[in-house]
């Protein structure tokens, strides 16, 4: 069996990452998401268990896709699925970048460890959580950003959040 595992910070989930998700879903037996703690971030908007809590309600339609949490490096956690694939998605350049260097990393770490682009969607290709916390802050609309069941939940907590 084949393990993809989608990994990142989710803060929150976008339908950029659900779109990943959802193709990584139909090519490996097995998807986990891992939702990671982000030491370098700023302020997170919602727990790490507030992001895990959202991203299953978010896959729930997905069959084989798992969620779990983990504080310990990523190609650690690889170590616990057989032949365990990471999978990313490529937004632009400056991802390749940043991912280039991850991937060297982990190499040192686990060498059986490979990673897999999956190329955003153009309708995506601008979105990240980040974008979504700053239009939430200021009380935009998130329709067509984040998962419809999640905005409100998003939209309340933006409301408190910094302030
Ligand atoms: P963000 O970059 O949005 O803060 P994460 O750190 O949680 O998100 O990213 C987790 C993974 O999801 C990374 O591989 C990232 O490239 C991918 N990803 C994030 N947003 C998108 C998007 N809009 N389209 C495709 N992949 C995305």
């Amino acid at each position: 069996m084949r393990t993809a595992i989608c990994p990142g910070s989710f803060d929150p989930i976008t339908l950029g990452h659900l779109n990943i998700i959802r193709r990584a879903a139909k090519i490996f037996d097995h998807v986990v998401v891992l939702i990671t703690v982000n030491s370098g971030k700023t302020r997170p908007m919602f727990t790490i268990e507030e992001r895990a809590d959202m991203v299953r309600r978010a896959v729930s339609r997905y069959p084989n896709v798992t969620v779990d949490t983990s504080d310990i490096l990523l190609a650690e956690y690889a170590r616990r699925y057989e032949g365990a694939v990471l999978v990313k998605g490529l937004r632009a350049a400056s991802d390749f970048e940043y991912e280039f260097q991850m991937d060297l990393i982990n190499k040192n770490i686990n060498p059986q460890l490979e990673t897999m682009f999956l190329t955003a969607s153009g309708k995506y290709t601008f979105l990240s959580s980040s974008v979504v916390r700053e239009m939430a802050r200021y009380g935009a609309d998130l329709t067509g950003l984040v998962p419809d069941e999640l905005k409100a939940e998003i939209e309340a907590k933006a409301k408190t959040w910094l302030k």
